[in-house]
């Protein structure tokens, strides 16, 4: 035994090799897919190929409720699925007292077109569900092999919608799984000013149900992308909303070093 064991919180942990090895077994190390075989000496179980890295299950759209929501037939029953990581300006819902945003109809005109019938492949991250019982998802629409950015920008519905500026990137940890790829892709939207980002002047929210390009803050003098965490903690007071990344800049500004506005 060439690694001792150690002793933490009252429990003693034992290197898995030790262990292994105790029961007559062989133990391995896949480098490519970083992967610690165990198996019967001479006789190592395969390690995992690269189309296994993305595990998904299949599931029919049934109906779209908007850009980022839908609900899908998945094993006989109805589940409704929010798509993870991303957010879809709001269509109108009177009845809960919400405004239509700006981009907020042609979003969910998108997913209906594109998603409405079809199958599709939906990979779960960390939390499978949300506080509302609603699946969190990535919505793959072909089966995924490598999970590869170029994969990920080609098939994955979540992505299809950052890069058209159909919405923008929520990151709610702990699924994080493509959170830097997302916050790539709404750069890419937002400098070829895509869909949402369109210089159409954006009115500020709260006075007409407008989406703000950019939050500040008065006290710290920081602006965030709306979807920043620490944009949504900002009290009321404190709340200044810029159209614009230089306008934040001429009022004396400076971007938050979390969300890089
Ligand atoms: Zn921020």
């Amino acid at each position: 035994m060439d690694v001792a064991p150690v002793v933490r919180n009252g429990r003693t942990y034992l290197p898995a090799r030790f262990v292994a090895e105790a029961f007559g077994y062989e133990v391995g190390w896949d480098p490519g897919s970083q992967v610690v075989l165990v198996g019967p000496k001479g006789n190592l179980p395969e390690p995992p190929r690269a189309q296994n890295r993305v595990r998904v299950v299949p599931a029919i759209v049934t109906s779209v409720s908007d850009g980022d929501t839908v609900h899908v037939q998945l094993d006989g029953k109805d589940e409704k699925v929010r798509f993870t990581g991303v957010n879809c300006p709001e269509i109108a819902h009177p009845e809960l007292g919400i405004e239509e945003q700006p981009y907020g109809k042609e979003a969910a005109a998108y997913t209906r077109e594109r998603l409405s019938g079809k199958t599709v492949y939906l990979e779960f991250d960390v939390q499978e569900r949300d506080k509302y019982g609603r699946l969190l998802a990535y919505v793959w629409l072909e089966r995924p092999s490598s999970g590869s950015e170029e994969e990920v920008r080609a098939k994955m519905y979540n992505a299809r919608l950052l890069l058209g500026g159909y919405a923008q990137v929520m990151t709610v940890p702990p699924n994080v799984k493509y959170a830097d790829m997302f916050v790539k892709f709404q750069r890419e939207a937002r400098e070829k000013e895509k869909g949402l980002w369109s210089a159409a002047p954006v009115a500020p929210t709260g006075k007409t149900g407008g989406v703000a390009k950019y939050i500040g803050n008065s006290n710290s003098k920081k602006f965030h992308r709306p979807d920043c965490q620490w944009a949504q903690k900002i009290a009321p007071q404190n709340r200044v909303e810029f159209r614009s990344r230089e306008e934040a800049v001429k009022a004396g500004y400076v971007p938050c070093k979390v969300c890089r506005p």
